[in-house]
């Protein structure tokens, strides 16, 4: 590919100086509305005939510097910036859900897209059924006439397992559905999904893209792929919009099209807006990405082999292992690491675990990865509590399950960490 590469693009896609100021980081712009030109102008930013800034719950300079960023690293058409992982995904499936529909979701998720799928979106009358993620065919199995979409994660939470994207990819377009791919564990930087037929990617940029535990965030990126106009399966892109002079949102945007309805319609009447302020913490997260992501899976690799060989570690699952029977999908989708979530048993089962966590001293235990830090959960007893046994069993949340997300500090000093708790748990 021409063009600049990837840690290029991480430092410089979408900013400029400042026109006004020189200012060479992007400013943060905190302010809530921008002065119109005149009435004319005022009336082609409503109507969708140009665009510009009106109100930041719509748009703002600093989030727009941030979605030129992300749409260049995923190679997507466009972005949008919201408050959090969770409100990217709830405006996702309102431009393509109406009431008494369905989508079909890898049953390996965040604990947190669990509740929000199974519960939350219930009010909606939206309904999930959950799909085994290394099995394309069961995903196929449950499509309806109400099926609009397939949900899967690149690298699953909490087990650090990679899926085969490709072959998820070709079911959903077999059935003229869009798949929607969150790449919040693998980054673009270890995977891009749309090279693999993912149509539309969200993140939650709270993680590895910020990467510093400071600020949250969320994007969805649109892969410009999907033909939103070839039936009438998805009104909010190919009807006519009244509020907008009925212009019909795919045929006027193209491969852009649902970038645009996401702002225009999802964020523009939900109200999920990310702050200025936390769209510029992430963008300075994300210049060092490229280097923070290597050094997060070099660490991993080396933590996840020292525990591979302790006598008190039932089992490691790490994709980064040559032996581990992730290993090859690993190899076809994040060639550069395995991520730096995994999870390993203990074989002093739930007792264990929490004592185990309770000894760690380096590691924070809290209910977030993707920080420089070096951090410690454990599922059963708190992402996953909530869930029944046997879909914490199915979540890779088991009663012995640890989760590890792995930090950029010195590798012996996190392996010192690990040893005096083993030894304690
Ligand atoms: C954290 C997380 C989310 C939700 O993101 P928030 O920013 O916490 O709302 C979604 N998916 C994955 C894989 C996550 O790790």
């Amino acid at each position: 590919m021409n063009g600049p590469k990837f840690e290029t693009l991480a430092v410089h896609a979408g900013a400029q100086p400042d026109p006004s100021t020189g200012a060479r980081a992007t400013p943060i712009y905190q302010t809530t509305s921008f002065v119109f030109d005149d009435v004319d102008h005022a009336a082609s930013l409503f109507g969708l005939q140009q665009f510009g800034n009106i109100y930041t719950r719509i748009m703002n300079p600093t989030q727009a510097v941030l979605e030129e960023r992300v749409a260049a690293l995923e190679g997507g058409t466009a972005a949008l910036a919201v408050a959090s992982g969770h409100a990217a995904q709830l405006i996702v499936f309102q431009a393509l859900m109406r009431p008494g529909e369905e989508f079909i979701a890898s049953s390996k998720l965040y604990g947190g897209s669990i509740n929000q799928f199974g519960h939350a979106f219930k009010s909606f009358d939206w309904a999930v059924k959950w799909a085994d993620p290394f099995d394309p065919s069961s995903f196929e199995a449950q499509i309806t006439e109400k099926t609009k979409a397939i949900f899967i994660e690149s690298i699953a939470n909490p087990g650090g397992v990679v899926l085969d994207i490709a072959a998820i990819a070709e079911v959903a377009h077999r059935h003229k559905l869009p798949l929607i791919v969150d790449n919040t564990m693998a980054t673009p930087y270890l995977c891009k999904p749309f090279e693999h037929g993912a149509d539309i990617v969200v993140h939650s940029l709270t993680k590895f893209m910020g990467g510093h535990g400071n600020s949250m965030g969320g994007v969805i990126v649109d892969g410009g792929t999907f033909d939103w106009s070839a039936d009438d399966r998805y009104p909010m892109l190919s009807q006519p919009r009244p509020e907008y002079n009925g212009i019909v949102l795919h045929e006027t945007f193209g491969n852009f099209a649902f970038a645009i309805a996401c702002r225009v319609l999802g964020l523009r009447d939900l109200g999920p807006a990310i702050s200025p302020f936390n769209a510029f913490m992430i963008l300075t997260g994300i210049e060092t990405l490229p280097l923070r992501m290597q050094r997060h899976c070099d660490n991993a690799l080396k933590v996840a082999e020292h525990l591979k060989g302790h006598d008190k570690v039932a089992w490691v699952s790490y994709a980064g292992l040559p032996d581990d029977p992730g290993h090859q999908r690993m190899q076809a989708y994040c060639p550069k690491g395995a991520g730096a979530v995994f999870t390993f048993g203990l074989k002093g089962g739930y007792d264990a675990g929490v004592k185990f966590v309770e000894a760690l001293d380096l590691f924070s235990h809290l209910a977030n990865i993707g920080d420089t830090r070096s951090l410690v959960i454990h599922p059963a007893s708190t992402t996953h509590r909530q869930l029944a046994d046997d879909q914490k069993v199915a979540a890779g949340a088991g009663p012995d399950v640890v989760r590890l997300s792995i930090g950029i500090e010195e590798v012996s000093d996190i392996i010192a960490d690990l040893d005096q708790a083993l030894a304690q748990a």
